[in-house]
């Protein structure tokens, strides 16, 4: 039989998958067994979130589920930012980097502490283009290991509430002001971060780069168009932000679909999905699968949906199943080697 050109919501099974950005905080087997399931082959991200295990406790859990998942989990690795004002911080944390590299991360995530929290002694917040991270950064450069940034946060987070595109941010934001950065312009201003991201690109440009979150440009293809555009070794993750595309879709499906085609070799499916101990099996199940089968159907097929993030049906983008299998697995099999 003649493979067609589209895939439906019944080959969800059937295709090979990666779910290229979650965090398996759990020593429990639920998420690779739900994932093997699923046909989906996952790549945990140890981040130095502070409600997470410290990095080397989230490096064991991960190298313990490997040990069990062979080649179906795979993982990055980070570095302590604390005490990085001192001599030596930026040896100590290479030597981190490359341990973690030598028992298997296929590369290295940094997260939005860089320029949203961080600071020196001298209370000036430390960028990610900044000079303290010129050796690791031109050691991975050098290397091609891939380094995964999540760097600044959606725009709706320098935007007053009633400005916001889509209601997961809305409520996020109404909840917690401590990090709506529209009260605090004392914190650097969304575009000194994607300024100082994009510096790291122009100070690095053989750096392999994953821009998460559709690399913080998630209110406009344009932008991230430009980008993908200027920096050959760019790549972009659409981890927890495909609403917004939803929402952009709105008014310009076509535009959307046409960035998918155009940047159809740059562009790493992704979930932020994150399960701790306490998850049950059933948790893991339904979250994971209620997550991943509405993603699918919105890229595979041109049905109208539900979304959670916002308040109109939005149509399926009905891409090709090519640009599916790239998005879903040959771009993040080709970056991070897995
Ligand atoms: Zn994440």
């Amino acid at each position: 039989m003649k493979r067609s050109k589209w895939y439906s919501d019944k080959d969800f099974l059937n295709v090979q998958k990666i779910d290229a950005h979650i965090h398996m905080n759990t020593r429990h087997s639920y998420f690779n067994e739900v994932a093997r399931e699923n046909n989906f082959t996952l790549l945990s991200i140890n981040t130095e979130v502070p409600e997470y295990p410290l990095l080397p406790d989230q490096q064991e859990i991960i190298l313990e589920q490997q040990s069990h998942f062979d080649q179906s989990v795979f993982h990055l690795t980070s570095f302590d930012t604390s005490g990085i004002s001192e001599e030596g911080w930026s040896e100590k944390a290479l030597e981190y980097v490359k341990e973690s590299i030598d028992k298997g991360a296929c590369g290295v995530k940094v997260w939005k502490n860089i320029g949203m929290d961080l600071k020196r002694e001298d209370g000036s917040f430390v960028m990610i283009c900044d000079r303290e991270f010129d050796e690791i950064f031109g050691y991975l450069e050098a290397r091609s290991i891939p380094v995964l940034g999540h760097i600044g946060e959606p725009r709706n987070c320098w935007l007053p509430i009633e400005e916001m595109t889509v209601d997961n941010d809305r409520n996020y934001y109404s909840q917690h002001p401590e990090f709506h950065m529209y009260h605090h312009p004392e914190y650097p201003g969304y575009n000194d971060l994607i300024n100082s991201r994009d510096q790291l690109l122009e100070n690095h440009p053989d750096l392999l780069f994953i821009g998460a979150h559709l690399g913080s440009l998630e209110w406009s293809v344009d932008e991230v168009a430009i980008r993908l555009d200027k920096y050959s070794n760019l790549y972009v993750d659409l981890t927890d932000r495909i609403c917004h595309l939803q929402y952009q879709s709105f008014s310009e499906r076509n535009k959307i679909k046409d960035f998918f085609y155009a940047y159809q070799d740059r562009i790493i499916y992704g979930t932020d999905l994150e399960f701790f101990d306490g998850h049950t099996r059933a948790d893991v199940f339904r979250e994971s699968q209620n997550v991943w089968m509405r993603d699918w159907k919105y890229f595979v097929t041109d049905e109208e949906m539900v979304v959670p993030a916002l308040d109109s049906p939005v149509e399926g983008l009905k891409l090709e199943a090519s640009v599916v299998d790239k998005i879903y697995r040959e771009n993040a099999k080709k970056c991070y080697r897995i």
